[in-house]
């Protein structure tokens, strides 16, 4: 099998399954008793959040450990927008967000209110600072903006937009850094970031794990109210196994990233390039500016399900759009965000890569798509 999917999910590490194991066996106090298990269980919880943010830089943040990012971003959007109703009830945001994202600010929307500019994307699939600026108004709250998209692999101009925002102090900025984690180099902190998601099972952690980095002192109203744990913000006995193996995923994966950055982007770039050659086939990512593990493509006429279990016969495993919209069989909404018209949207594969896969891929990935796509074009004549 090549597995191509690393944007829907990884595989976990050993290690991180091996603490995981440990940590659910030795470790199953709850983190709020008072005796010796309970507090050690919740020094643990406190050395995970620690080690987070000693390996993501982060000075002044909190780690509000939870399911993973859709809750996380769940979590910002409506926690920020809640907290801060009173002082305004706009938003903006980009047009190719994760659904968790638009559907949370439709919620928003329609359930309270709110008012939402989706910023449009050029043919790449960038969104323009200038067009952030442009959108303020009074009484504008909040700015969310993905680092990396999910499905082509642009990436935003996230630090751009936390300088601009620096002039704009009561405007909170969020970002879904899911896919740009450990890929695309970001400091959190200079970037000026208040809310901050991250998955797990993205980075070869655990499905169920995630967190949202939270500057101190940005207010939110909790999303699960309940108990006290995660300061209050996050209410439920805390899953300690779960934020401890998150941090072993963060750390592992943190490691000899020059080298690896290097090694995927030469596999991309070989991949782009034989795929560019490749007749019948465009391509969707940008040549500049992409993150190293996304190629998006298409095979204008042809669908892209049956593209993908053609490959899948070949024991090639890909993603038509991102997994979360994968069973909807609708065109890819960010291509056409992208103008990139009904056809490329309907027919379009991704290919993501892991850490560990170079540019020898390229052979067997394209021995395979290269039969495959000249059978279903003299199919279609
Ligand atoms: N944001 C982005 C950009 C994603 O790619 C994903 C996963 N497809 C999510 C959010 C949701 O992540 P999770 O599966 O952890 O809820």
């Amino acid at each position: 099998m090549i597995y191509l999917d690393n944007s829907s999910t990884t595989e976990p590490y050993e290690d991180v399954l091996e603490v995981y194991k440990q940590t659910s066996s030795r470790y199953f106090g709850n983190p709020s008793s008072l005796h010796r298990l309970g507090t050690e269980t919740e020094q643990l919880l406190e050395a995970a959040a620690q080690q987070i943010k000693k390996t993501l830089r982060l000075k002044n943040y909190d780690i509000v450990f939870t399911s993973g990012a859709t809750e996380a971003n769940n979590a910002a959007l409506k926690g920020a927008a809640w907290a801060n109703i009173k002082k305004g009830r706009h938003i903006i945001a980009t047009a190719i967000e994760h659904p968790s994202v638009t559907e949370t600010l439709d919620q928003l929307t329609e359930l309270f209110g709110f008012e939402v500019t989706f910023l449009p994307v050029n043919q790449d699939g960038f969104v323009s600072v200038q067009d952030v600026k442009e959108a303020i108004r009074p009484d504008t709250i909040m700015v969310s903006m993905m680092h990396v998209n999910n499905e082509v692999g642009s990436i935003q101009p996230v630090k751009e937009t936390g300088d601009l925002l620096k002039q704009h102090r009561d405007i909170l900025f969020h970002v879904d850094h899911v896919q740009g984690i450990h890929k695309v180099p970001l400091s959190i902190e200079e970037a000026g970031i208040d809310l901050c998601t991250i998955s797990g099972h993205k980075f070869h952690g655990l499905k169920g794990t995630g967190a949202l980095l939270v500057k101190k002192g940005t207010r939110l109203i909790p999303l699960i109210t309940g108990g006290s744990q995660q300061k209050g913000i996050r209410a439920g006995t805390e899953h300690t196994a779960g934020a401890v193996s998150l941090a072993k995923a963060v750390n592992l994966s943190a490691r000899d990233m020059a080298e690896r950055l290097s090694a995927m982007e030469k596999a991309k770039n070989v991949l782009i390039n034989r795929l560019s050659e490749t007749d019948g086939v465009v391509v969707n990512t940008p040549a500049e500016n992409s993150a190293p593990h996304i190629i998006n493509f298409s095979v204008p006429g042809v669908k892209a399900e049956v593209l993908l279990h053609m490959l899948e016969e070949k024991g090639i495993y890909v993603s038509t759009t991102a997994a979360c919209s994968a069973r909807e069989h609708k065109p890819s909404r960010v291509l056409l965000q992208m103008n990139k018209g009904e056809q490329i949207a309907a027919s379009s594969i991704r290919i993501s890569l892991s850490f560990s896969q170079t540019a020898e891929v390229a052979e067997p990935f394209m021995n395979a798509l290269v039969p495959a796509v000249q059978k279903l074009k003299k199919v279609m004549r």
